[in-house]
C-alpha cells in the first residue's frame, strides 16, 4: 500500500482543471528526490522525435499526456482497482534529450533507465516517436531478454532507411532483438496492417519466430481468444509492453504521424490492455502522440487512459 505522499491530487481537493500537470497528477519525483527510493513504478515523459520518418511532433507528447492525464481518477472502471494506493507511484520527469543530435539523445535515454533499473523503479513512458523505446529497452534489458507485447499497426521491425546503421521509430524492435534485448519467441506484435513498400519485416519476423497478429486475423478470432494466445506466448517472465497509439483506428486517435485505417475503436484499444492481465510487465510505454496533428487533445486524452489501462496491469505485476 503506498503512504499519502504518493496519492495523486484529487478532483475533490483541487479542481482537475487547476494545478500543475503531472502525470494522472502524481507527486513530482525527479532523481535527487529524498522519496525516489520509495518509487515502486516511475511514469517518465520521452520528448524526442528524432527517429520519425514522416510527420514529425511527438516531442510534444509527454506535455500534452499530462495535460489530459489530469483527467484521470483514482479507480478502474471494471476491476476496481486503485492503482495509486496498491503502488507507489511518481511522475519522474521528462528524460532531457539532445534535439539536435540522435546518439546523444539515445544514450541519455539509456543511462537513465539503467539508473532506474538499478534502483528497481519499473518504468512507463510517455513518448515521444518510438524509436525512444530501444534506449529504454538497453536500460532494462541488458542482464535477461525480455518478452514483448506490442500494438502498433507496424511491426517495426524494418532495416535502415537509406542504408547504413540509421536508427529510425520504424525499427527498434529489429535493433532490440540483435542486441539480444528482446526474446523473440516471446515477443507479440498485434494489429499490423497498411500498405507497405515490401515484406523485409515480415521475413524477418518468420525468420526469428516473432508472432504477428494481423488486424484481419485480431477481427476475426476476436479479442478474448487473441490475447490468450498473447499471454500464452508471453508467458509469466519478465516482459515489456509496448503501445503505439497508431494502433488505434485514426477515426479515433488522429494525433499521430504515420496512421492507418482499419484500426480498433477506443473501448478495443481498452480492452486489449485489460486482457493483459497476468503478464509480468516490468516496463512499458505509449509513443507517437503528436499533438501538432491533433491540437483537440483527443488522441492525447485516450492515451492518457490507455497509460493507466497499462499502470494497472503493472500494478498487478509487482
Ligand atoms: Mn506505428
Ligand atoms: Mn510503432
Amino acid at each position: 500500500m503506498s503512504d499519502k505522499f504518493f496519492h495523486p491530487v484529487s478532483g475533490m481537493d483541487m479542481p482537475r482543471f487547476a494545478g500543475i500537470a503531472t502525470f494522472m497528477r502524481l507527486p513530482h519525483v525527479p532523481l535527487d528526490h529524498p522519496r525516489l527510493k520509495d518509487v515502486q513504478i516511475g511514469l517518465v515523459g520521452l520528448p524526442w522525435d528524432g527517429g520519425t520518418s514522416n510527420r514529425p511532433g511527438p516531442r510534444h507528447g509527454p506535455r500534452q499526456l499530462r495535460d489530459f492525464s489530469t483527467m484521470i481518477r483514482a479507480e478502474h472502471p471494471v476491476s476496481r482497482l486503485r492503482p495509486f494506493e496498491a503502488a507507489n507511484c511518481a511522475d519522474l520527469g521528462d528524460v532531457g534529450p539532445n534535439p539536435v543530435d540522435g546518439p546523444d539523445t539515445l544514450a541519455r535515454f539509456e543511462t537513465f533507465f539503467a539508473d532506474l533499473k538499478s534502483r528497481k523503479i519499473r518504468p512507463l513512458s510517455g513518448g515521444g516517436d518510438h524509436l525512444c523505446t530501444l534506449p529504454v529497452l538497453r536500460g532494462i534489458a541488458r542482464d535477461e531478454p525480455l518478452g514483448l507485447i506490442h500494438f502498433d499497426s507496424h511491426t517495426d521491425l524494418f532495416p535502415a532507411y537509406f542504408g547504413g546503421k540509421t536508427l529510425t521509430h520504424g525499427n527498434p524492435f529489429r535493433n532490440a532483438v540483435e542486441e539480444g534485448l528482446l526474446d523473440p519467441k516471446r515477443m507479440v506484435q498485434v494489429g499490423i496492417r497498411g500498405t507497405q513498400y515490401d515484406s523485409v519485416d515480415r521475413d524477418f519476423a518468420k525468420a526469428h519466430g516473432i508472432r504477428i497478429i494481423t488486424i484481419e486475423e485480431f477481427f476475426a478470432r476476436g479479442i478474448p481468444d487473441v490475447m490468450a494466445e498473447a499471454r500464452e506466448i508471453v508467458g509469466t517472465k519478465p516482459a515489456y509492453l509496448s503501445y503505439d497509439i497508431d494502433f488505434v483506428d485514426p477515426s479515433i486517435a488522429p494525433g499521430t504521424g504515420t496512421p492507418e485505417w482499419g484500426g480498433p475503436n477506443a473501448y478495443e484499444a481498452m480492452q486489449v490492455v485489460r486482457e493483459c492481465q497476468g503478464m509480468n510487465i516490468v516496463g512499458a510505454d505509449l509513443v507517437e502522440v503528436s499533438p501538432p496533428v491533433d491540437p483537440s487533445g483527443g488522441t492525447a486524452w485516450l492515451g492518457v487512459s490507455l497509460m493507466f489501462e497499462i499502470l494497472c496491469v503493472m500494478v498487478t505485476a509487482l
